[in-house]
């Protein structure tokens, strides 16, 4: 079963708003395995509509059809509904009723225009409305079948729920092609989106034809690169095999290419990463922070709980404090030495297990002779203390932001070595 999704409406090829409907049901149907392989975004404008909807049909078994159900002129869709199905709008008076009604009960009078919602395409039967005034259309040609909804987006999620979707199972059903999709997104960090893809490589192309387990990559600015496994099975086990066949798969080739880049899977973040390593440990942590300022702290206290492994910060921006409070060696304070002694520093003064420290040049001017993206990170863990540096690109927000999240890999890594 193919579903195709038209969103009809002059304002989305505007920008003026964003289609976030469709965006919704390809989620949804997602969700309860079905396939959405074309989405439209057609205008106000009769021809155009038909034109979307005649090429849908061609392609697809299914369509969803939002907007222009609305009682103002250029509320089209119920037309065009009708042009394709070759027959004639009827006024239902039963839908007129409820629309009076509606009117009625919040004290007002009801324009003329609301009547042509009321208007049905021979055949096609109605969806009742329950939130707004339009209701929406069932249409069948053939063995094909057209979804008509408001374009608001609560009118649209409350029918698709009620009607579309119980629709739709019963036709699958009926074909004997119902499926399941089940996803993971493997979050990466280190390795650039083009090196990933170069690992999964052979895989990728063995793939090329599958319909039933599919690879891609989603960048994710500062965040790393998202790997998303979709399967698509005849039910859930057979789903949840697939992914985890796949998943194995994957997670070999990158490791045997990059080594441990993979931190966590779906929504866990870095700091939910390293979260979990020190809770499962009951190890805690205590930062010394130049150049990122607190940003690593921040992300840290946006993890729940966070208070069982946090112990704190210190932002030791100026060279004084990282010599008077966290006892490193006067010298130059953008170096090797100088991150490990603020680690040092770190773990004892805030009394934690593990020390980690960053100290580098945010520019935009370089300093002591190093240049912007110059960072050392400091880790104090056991018996260890060493420092990774780094070369990190961008303007000064940009080299802060993956500062920060530098060393919290470097942190998780040494954790993960350490387990
Ligand atoms: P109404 O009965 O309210 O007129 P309608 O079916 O005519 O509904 P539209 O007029 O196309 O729908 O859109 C109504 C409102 O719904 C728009 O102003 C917009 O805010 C929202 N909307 C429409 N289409 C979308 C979409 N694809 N994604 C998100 N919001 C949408
Ligand atoms: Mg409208």
């Amino acid at each position: 079963m193919r579903v195709e999704i038209v969103a009809v409406g002059t304002e989305l090829l505007l920008g003026q708003i964003p289609d976030t409907n469709s965006q919704w049901l390809g989620e949804h149907l997602a969700a309860n395995g079905i396939a959405s392989q074309f989405h439209q975004h057609v205008g106000d404008n009769h021809q155009r509509i038909v034109l979307a909807f005649r090429t849908a049909l061609a392609r697809s078994d299914a369509l969803i059809v939002c907007g222009g159900l609305g009682p103002t002129q250029d509320d089209i869709t119920r037309a065009a509904l009708a042009e394709v199905m070759n027959v004639p709008l009827d006024r239902d008076e039963t839908i007129v009723e409820a629309i009076r009604a509606m009117f009625g009960a919040r004290g007002r009078t009801m324009p003329e225009n609301n009547l042509l919602q009321a208007d049905v395409p021979r055949g096609a039967s109605v969806i009742p409305q329950t939130r707004g005034t339009a209701p929406g259309l069932i249409c069948s040609l053939g063995r094909k079948v057209i979804y008509a909804v408001p374009g608001v987006p609560y009118e649209m999620t409350d029918m698709f729920e009620r009607a579309i979707l119980p629709d739709l199972v019963a036709r699958q059903r009926a074909d004997g092609t119902t499926s399941v999709i089940t996803s993971r997104v493997l979050r990466t960090w280190g390795a650039s989106e083009s090196g990933l893809a170069e690992a999964v490589g052979e895989r990728f192309e063995a793939l090329a034809n599958d319909d039933r387990v599919t690879i891609a990559f989603l960048a994710s600015g500062i965040e790393g690169i998202k790997v998303r496994l979709t399967a698509r099975g005849d039910d859930h086990a057979h789903a949840a095999a697939l992914l985890a066949d796949e998943e194995r798969r994957i997670r070999t080739l990158i490791v045997e290419k990059f080594g441990d880049i993979i931190f966590g899977v779906d929504g866990e973040s870095m700091e939910d990463a390293i979260a979990t390593r020190l809770k499962g440990r009951g190890l805690t942590l205590g930062l010394a922070e130049s150049l990122t300022g607190g940003l690593i702290a921040s992300r840290l206290v946006g993890v729940p709980g966070a208070s069982a492994w946090f112990r704190g910060g210190v932002v030791s921006y100026a060279s004084e404090v990282k010599f008077d409070l966290l006892h490193v060696p006067r010298g130059p304070v953008v170096s090797a030495e100088a991150a490990e002694a603020m680690a040092t520093g770190a773990r004892s003064v805030l009394g934690a297990d593990i020390g980690l420290s960053v100290t580098g040049v945010a520019g935009p001017d370089e300093q002591d002779g190093q240049a912007p993206g110059t960072v050392f990170v400091g880790l104090s863990l056991g018996d260890r203390l060493e420092h990774t540096a780094l070369r990190l690109p961008g303007d000064r927000p940009r080299i802060r932001a993956y500062s920060a999240i530098s060393a919290l890999d470097v942190l998780r890594r040494a954790l993960d070595r350490d387990a």
